[in-house]
């Protein structure tokens, strides 16, 4: 036995009452639809279990990646070695505070929920969070949302835990930009305390409507395809998928992964694409746009796991 495996059974044995399941092909938790396995994807549904997870991960030196709802994520074919965690159970509580003016949830919530209550309480960013999928934990990390509005302009502090314990962090120690954000390594997140001032200054009916406006355009401008979103970030004052399409490159495709016809930053698995398809289209986007345009395109999508 490699010293890699000893030390994660070493670990996962720790792990009495969590769920753990072996070899889990990891396509199977991303809305891509494309990942081999992890080693072991773990469940958590408290914070002590997690602390679990973060202890025994660190006690034997074995890698951890936090899996959200698995819908910004290129898993590499290789899969994810170590121990894939995964939040459920209690993580996944919401609850409304000051009448409408806070709302206090779980890492393992689905951002649509918390969408749905935010704007069922009078709050305007949520219409740009609206036909966003994930879980609060992933949003959080991404600083999901449109230009209508982002989760991390909402956030008071979030709860994150790490080897060492549980801690809270304010706003303005997370770091967060146009996707993206700053938590610290080795940390997961376990809830978040957001707040909305401007909340019910509009009418809920009429943010419901921008909110299903802004669907309906969605649902008319993006591929209804498995996909994880815009594959790239878009460049200052520019977008990704106008350079792609300038290019040419709205069809292109490597085995069962294309740039989509319906928006040019979304490459699409049409079928049983592998990870190893979707890099080769996607850098082969970035090459011409580069060439053609001078501009570097940035991925947005992370690659995470083995890729080979
Ligand atoms: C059809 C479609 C449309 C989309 N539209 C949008 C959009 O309009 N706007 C937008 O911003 N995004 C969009 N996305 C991308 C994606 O939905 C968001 O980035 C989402 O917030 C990711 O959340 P997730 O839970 O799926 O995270 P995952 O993809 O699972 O993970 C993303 C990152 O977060 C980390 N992570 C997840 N949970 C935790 C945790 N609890 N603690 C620590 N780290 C954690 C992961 O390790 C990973 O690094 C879209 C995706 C799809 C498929």
């Amino acid at each position: 036995m490699s010293d890699a495996v000893s030390a994660l059974e070493s670990a996962c044995a720790e792990l009495t009452g969590l769920t753990v399941q072996r070899d889990e092909p990891l396509a199977r938790h991303t809305t891509f639809g494309i990942g081999g396995p992890a080693d072991a994807l773990v469940v958590a549904t408290t914070e002590d279990e997690v602390a679990r997870a973060l202890v025994a991960t660190e006690r034997h030196g074995v890698p951890l990646f936090v899996l959200g709802g698995g819908s910004n994520l290129l898993v590499g074919d290789g899969g994810i070695r170590g121990i894939t965690l995964s939040l459920s159970g209690a993580l996944a509580e919401l609850t409304v505070l000051e009448g409408g003016r806070r709302i206090e949830v779980g890492a393992a919530c689905s951002f649509p929920r918390l969408t749905q209550a935010a704007l069922s309480h009078g709050w305007p960013p949520a219409v740009g969070w609206f036909g966003t999928p994930g879980q609060v934990g992933g949003a959080l990390v991404m600083n999901a949302g449109t230009r209508h509005g982002e989760i991390g302009e909402v956030v008071v502090e979030v709860r994150l835990a790490d080897a060492g314990g549980s801690h809270r962090l304010p706003r303005s120690a997370c770091g967060f930009g146009y996707r993206t954000s700053a938590f610290p390594p080795r940390s997961v997140l376990t809830s978040a305390l957001l707040q909305c001032d401007s909340h019910k200054s509009t009418e809920v009916e009429a943010l419901t409507a921008m909110a299903h406006e802004q669907l309906n355009r969605r649902r008319a401008t993006q591929p209804k395809q498995r996909s994880a979103g815009s594959i790239f970030k878009n460049p200052p004052g520019d977008f990704a998928g106008r350079l792609i399409e300038a290019a040419g490159l709205k069809g292109y495709a490597v085995g069962a992964a294309a740039i989509s016809d319906v928006h040019a930053n979304f490459i699409v698995n049409a079928g049983a694409a592998a990870a190893r398809d979707v890099v080769a289209v996607a850098e082969h986007a970035r090459a011409v746009v580069q060439q053609r345009f001078g501009v570097s395109l940035e991925w947005e999508v992370r690659r995470v796991g083995e890729h080979r």
